[in-house]
């Protein structure tokens, strides 16, 4: 081939995720990784039952309806209804994906024009990047500074440009556990309402929020026409492999977005979808058992982080935590987390590949919480027992 890069100029530079990056370290180096947020868990037996169930009764293991399968539409509407009070046709408002990454991929092709602006929280979750780059879109970052990651609604103002016509948000935000206020919301919406942007959101991580409640920005006021909400069993549920995701949002908007995604692929995990339907229709207490659960294991990695030298920031979300590395005498995240495998057989994700601004993220360092108590309780003591590089 002749002197043109094969890899096109909008994905250059993308490379492996870094999550896929971590994970592959920590497989070669047999260490405990508390990189990539997956349970080491499966979800509730009764759900794993019902895909069981759906496969040898045949529902689902042919192409199912592009929207995704009448069961799982209503009971997403169901649980919004439950959850939020918020009302959804499930045959217009409601369109079921391959994974909130499919969501997000298909949301950004579907309403981005090459060179719109996109304004989002940064540090960014790894595929909005690829994906406002794949849809030509240029992305403006909101950075969020330790220690309290909070947003400066002033300069979210000043960002807006006349090219701006995204906000992207993630509330409870991964990698910070930033969760977003009601009034914090209610800014961000005013400013979408009175600049007419759209917004896609991610929450994903809506059932882990450890303090007061999740709050939905398609709820407030102006916002219904303009919001596209994005979430995922993965998270919820502890399945993260079955890649069942879903959009929620006016007819028109979730049209825009099953025009791309029917292209993208069509459709997936016909099985899955009928066992995520029960699950969605689980009793509070299912829910309220998975936050507490995380909410112990947040204190117990949050503790061990600390006690071990690190700088912690308490997550108010997700299954993260940030920690700053300075105080055990060392500066860049990055190099770090590359060594931190044989130095003490732990993964972690160097928080600054999130970042456009990278010196806001240098120092900081991801680790998940979504492990076995006797698996955080041995990453933290080989942490503990790190000596200097
Ligand atoms: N958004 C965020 C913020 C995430 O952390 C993740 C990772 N699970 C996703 C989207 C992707 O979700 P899914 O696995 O359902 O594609
Ligand atoms: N969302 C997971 C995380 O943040 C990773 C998912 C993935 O590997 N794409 O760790």
């Amino acid at each position: 081939m002749g002197a043109r890069p094969l890899l096109n100029r909008r994905l250059a530079g993308l490379g492996t995720t870094i999550f896929a990056e971590m994970s592959a370290l920590a497989t070669a180096t047999g260490s405990i990784n508390l990189g990539q947020g997956f349970p080491d868990t499966d979800g509730p037996e009764e759900v794993r039952e019902a895909a069981v169930r759906a496969l040898r009764e045949g529902h689902g293991n042919q192409y199912p309806p592009g929207p995704g399968v009448p069961e799982l539409r209503t009971a997403i509407a169901g649980h919004r209804q439950r959850f939020y009070g918020l009302t959804h046709d499930p045959d217009t408002e409601v369109l079921v994906t391959a994974g909130a990454t499919e969501a997000i991929a298909a949301a950004l092709l579907a309403l981005l024009e090459p060179g719109d602006e996109v304004i989002a929280l940064e540090p960014f979750y790894d595929s909005y990047a690829a994906c406002i780059a794949m849809a030509g879109a240029v992305r403006v970052p909101l950075t969020l500074r330790a220690p309290s990651f909070r947003p400066d609604l002033d300069e979210l103002r000043d960002l807006v440009t006349p090219r701006t016509r995204l906000l992207l948000l993630n509330s409870p935000h991964n990698p910070t556990g930033l969760v977003l206020t009601p009034a914090e919301l209610a800014a961000v919406a005013e400013l979408a309402v009175e600049r007419d942007l759209l917004v896609v959101t991610d929450e994903v991580y809506e059932h882990l929020v450890f303090d007061g409640a999740h709050h939905p920005i398609a709820a407030l006021p102006g916002m219904r026409g303009r919001t596209v909400s994005i979430s995922s069993a993965g998270k919820t549920f502890s399945f993260t492999g079955w890649k069942v995701g879903w959009v929620t949002g006016t007819p028109e908007l979730v049209s825009a977005v099953r025009t791309a995604k029917q292209y993208l692929t069509y459709v997936s995990a016909g099985p899955f979808q009928y066992a995520v339907a029960e699950a969605l229709r689980l009793p509070d207490a299912y829910f309220d058992g998975f936050r507490a659960d995380l909410l112990r294991k947040r204190d117990l990695l949050a503790d061990g982080l600390a006690a071990a030298g690190f700088r912690v920031f308490r997550p108010e979300g997700t299954y993260f935590v940030t920690a700053d590395i300075t105080p055990l005498g060392e500066t860049d995240g990055i190099e770090f987390c590359r060594t931190l495998p044989q130095r003490c057989g732990v993964v972690a994700i160097p928080n600054a590949v999130f970042y456009d601004n990278t010196d806001a993220g240098r120092s900081l360092v991801r680790f998940t919480f979504c492990k076995q108590d006797a698996v955080l309780t041995e990453a933290v003591d080989r942490l503990a027992r790190l000596s200097p590089l």
